[in-house]
């Protein structure tokens, strides 16, 4: 599990799959497989630097993700790729709210986004965050004493309110989802979540991820370019191999 803000994460909880899929999805075609690790891993770059996307439609990941309703609302905007969240008309709400460090500038150029320029009197205005935060939980607890549904109680909680969902996704959208949201346009929140998806997705489809980053990544986050420099002495015709015969042996041949 890996954590993001106050009281967030991103858990991988299922994958299909990998480097080699993209390979054999790729060479149905011609009706072979492997060609070996330097051949399979030139045509991982071939597919990505043309832009021959599907092969890479096979591979999936299921992801547990906790983190504020705000985020999860530009989360869900990619629509190819499963949910199911869970559900406050079901459950109670027992958790934290979404506390920021400090609070972020309004950016003057452009009207969507902040600057990472702490506003002054940040730490009086999270403090007095907390404070609300508390009137709410408690005026939250008060309606469900008095009976009143979960579904109606629910209407008094802010946007940063923590959800939890499981997301399914393949690893062409999650290429295209990783772009928009690590990414210097995105919100803050966001971004911290979306280059925790790419660190579970270079562990698990490393080649891939390399050339994503060279020929298909269209976002501008230095740390998704940091995450493929730090692969420059990585051997990975070596890890290609070892992640072959693991497809190999799981396959009993
Ligand atoms: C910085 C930023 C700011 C944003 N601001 C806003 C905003 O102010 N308001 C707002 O409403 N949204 C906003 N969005 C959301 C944005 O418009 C997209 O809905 C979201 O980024 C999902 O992208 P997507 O459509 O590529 O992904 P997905 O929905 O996962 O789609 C993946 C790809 O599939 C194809 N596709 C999917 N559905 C269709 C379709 N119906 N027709 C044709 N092709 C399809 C497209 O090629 C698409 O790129 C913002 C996103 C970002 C990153």
């Amino acid at each position: 599990m890996r954590k993001v803000l106050n009281s967030g994460f991103v858990r991988l909880v299922d994958f299909m799959g990998g480097d080699f899929s993209v390979v054999q999805s790729a060479r149905v075609s011609i009706g072979q497989e492997s060609k070996g690790a330097k051949k399979d891993i030139k045509l991982i770059e071939y597919l990505l630097k043309n832009k021959h996307e599907t092969p890479f439609e096979h591979s999936v990941f299921k992801f547990h993700i906790k983190c504020p309703i705000f985020v999860a609302r530009q989360w869900f905007r990619h629509r190819i790729g499963s949910f199911n969240e869970i559900s406050l008309r079901y459950v109670e709400y027992k958790d934290e709210f979404y506390i920021p460090e400090y609070f972020r500038k309004q950016s003057e150029t452009n009207k969507q986004a902040s600057i990472d320029k702490i506003v002054q009197e940040s730490d009086y205005l999270i403090k007095e965050l907390i404070e609300i935060y508390e009137k709410i939980k408690e005026f939250y607890e008060k309606l469900l004493k008095h009976s009143v549904a979960k579904e109606m109680a629910r209407i008094v909680l802010p946007l940063s309110t923590y959800t939890q969902f499981y997301w399914s996704v393949n690893a062409r959208s999650l290429m295209n989802f990783i772009s928009l949201r690590a990414d210097t346009n995105a919100q803050h929140e966001i971004r911290l979540y979306a280059r925790e998806i790419a660190i579970i997705f270079r562990e698990k489809m490393p080649i891939t991820f390399k050339f994503f980053v060279k020929y298909s990544y269209f976002g501008k986050d230095e740390y998704i370019f940091k995450l493929e420099e730090e692969m420059e002495d990585w051997d990975l015709e070596k890890i290609y191999e070892e992640h072959l015969k693991n497809v190999r042996d799981s396959r009993g041949i």
